[in-house]
């Protein structure tokens, strides 16, 4: 009997994950490598970041969610190195694992357009680190405000700029807005935390630029109404620890947060194939590699095109979802010589509509060609996001953090963690040389 061929998918995110569980009644060997050992729901990554969720929340481990596929198995690590014509894949510079057929679904990272040195200064949110320390820079914003005796000084640390009006800028800017003035104003004795001003920044013209007028005009009266100020066909030129540069002016800020680009996985570079501007692979029509047709690359670090209406498939989860699919059929397919290479299907994406939250009961949706807003698109917002959860147990961890926010208007992970840190330490008049004891 011939030896089972192997799958190889590199990336246990929305792509990889899609692309594991359709192949579960393959005859074939599926191994998973990721460098985390979870899946991470992104969407709900912003409400870790603004302490409404526990990372536990929107996470859960990739080995737990295979568990009962028996033909996968999960290897932890970070592919460094891919060698598509010897057909195997490079673990941790040290390991080779070949493939007969690989899936590379590696994703995105933020993106600074060159300027690398802000993001010591203005954080991005992609990972479960990247929300942990947001949450404390955050957190950490209000405790130094409680004892700055400078009035400027203590402006400047309520004060958040946030680059990029996309969903994750939309919906961090609200969510700020809500801390500070519905969960924690009775927290505190010596400053007022209504007084805080949340900036949003966008290049654009209007804010969630990828949506439909309508959701972006709803979106920028709920923000307003809110009182984050926003700056809309406004480029940030310069992040420095105190403020942001726009134009001639400098906008004081505690703290920035990056929302505003994305570049794909670095492991594109390495594959020496074709790829486009933004330094995804340019893949062919069924999604595989330009002259190999047993390696796909699906999600975010593709660069695919939708033959029916010739646009870009965006890179959001269900174009990660649906190509993690479409590539494990076809991968189903040559396993059991049903679908010809030379007949392969193209990739068709089904947009299944777009949504943001801005703050409680506030919302957008562009569903077909309808925009809805406030309570119902929000309500529609919270369904979706529920049922997009891998485990019964993030869904039912969700609902609980949320109808709790509900009733007590309080955000239930405000925990700052991370004693050694230097916010931290400088908060508590700590040196660089005053090494945390135990006892701290
Ligand atoms: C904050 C935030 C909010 C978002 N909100 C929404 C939203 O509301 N709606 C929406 O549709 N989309 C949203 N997105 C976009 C969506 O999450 C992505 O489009 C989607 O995750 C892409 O799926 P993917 O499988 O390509 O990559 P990912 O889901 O990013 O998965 C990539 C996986 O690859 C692993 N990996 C990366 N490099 C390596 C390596 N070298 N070796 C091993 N493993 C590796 C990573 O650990 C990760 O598990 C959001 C994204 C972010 C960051």
């Amino acid at each position: 009997m011939p030896s089972q061929r192997h799958v190889v998918i590199v990336g246990g995110g929305f792509g990889g994950l899609a692309a594991a569980r359709t192949l579960r009644r393959a005859n074939a060997r599926i191994t998973l490598i990721d460098r985390d050992n979870h899946h991470l729901f992104q969407p709900l990554l912003y409400q870790v970041a603004t302490a409404a969720l526990s990372p536990a929340d929107i996470a859960t481990p990739i080995r737990t969610i295979l568990r009962a596929q028996t033909n996968a198995s999960v290897v932890l690590g970070e592919v460094t190195d891919i060698d598509l014509s010897a057909r195997s894949v490079r673990l941790d510079d040290r390991l080779t694992i070949d493939y007969d057929y690989l899936v590379l679904a590696t994703g995105a990272r933020h993106s600074y357009f060159g300027n690398d040195q802000w993001a010591e200064h203005a954080p991005g949110l992609k990972t479960i680190e990247d929300a942990l320390e947001i949450r404390k820079r955050i957190l950490l914003a209000f405790e130094e405000a409680e004892w700055e005796t400078d009035d400027d000084a203590r402006r400047a640390k309520l004060t958040f700029a946030i680059v990029g009006a996309g969903p994750t800028g939309v919906e961090l800017a609200g969510a700020i807005k809500e801390i500070a003035a519905q969960s924690i104003p009775r927290d505190f004795r010596n400053i007022d935390t209504t007084t805080t001003r949340v900036i949003l920044i966008e290049g654009d013209q209007r804010v969630l630029p990828a949506m439909s007028e309508a959701a972006s005009a709803r979106a920028l009266k709920d923000l307003q109404r809110m009182g984050v100020e926003v700056r809309l066909d406004t480029f940030v030129t310069d992040v420095q620890p105190d403020g942001v540069r726009v134009g001639d002016e400098f906008l004081r800020a505690g703290n920035t947060f990056w929302a505003a680009g994305v570049r794909p996985s670095s492991l594109s570079a390495k594959l020496g194939v074709p790829l486009d501007d933004a330094g995804r692979v340019i893949v062919e029509p069924d999604l595989s590699l330009p002259n190999h047709p047993e390696a796909f690359a699906i999600g975010d670090i593709a660069c695919s095109t939708d033959p029916a209406t010739d646009r870009p498939v965006p890179g959001v989860a269900q174009g990660a979802l649906q190509g993690g699919k479409h590539a494990a059929k076809l991968i189903a397919g040559d396993l059991s010589a049903s679908i010809p290479r030379d007949k392969r299907p193209a990739f068709r994406y089904r947009d299944k509509g777009s949504m943001a939250t801005i703050g409680r009961a506030k919302a957008v949706a562009d569903i077909g060609r309808r925009s809805l807003g406030g309570l119902l698109a929000w309500v529609l917002w919270s369904v979706i996001h529920v049922l997009f959860l891998v485990s019964f147990r993030n869904r039912f961890m969700v609902l609980v953090g949320w109808a709790w926010e509900w009733v007590v208007f309080s955000k239930g992970a405000r925990l700052i963690t991370g004693n050694d840190t230097p916010g931290v330490r400088r908060y508590r008049g700590l040196g660089a040389s005053d090494a945390p004891t135990t006892a701290d």
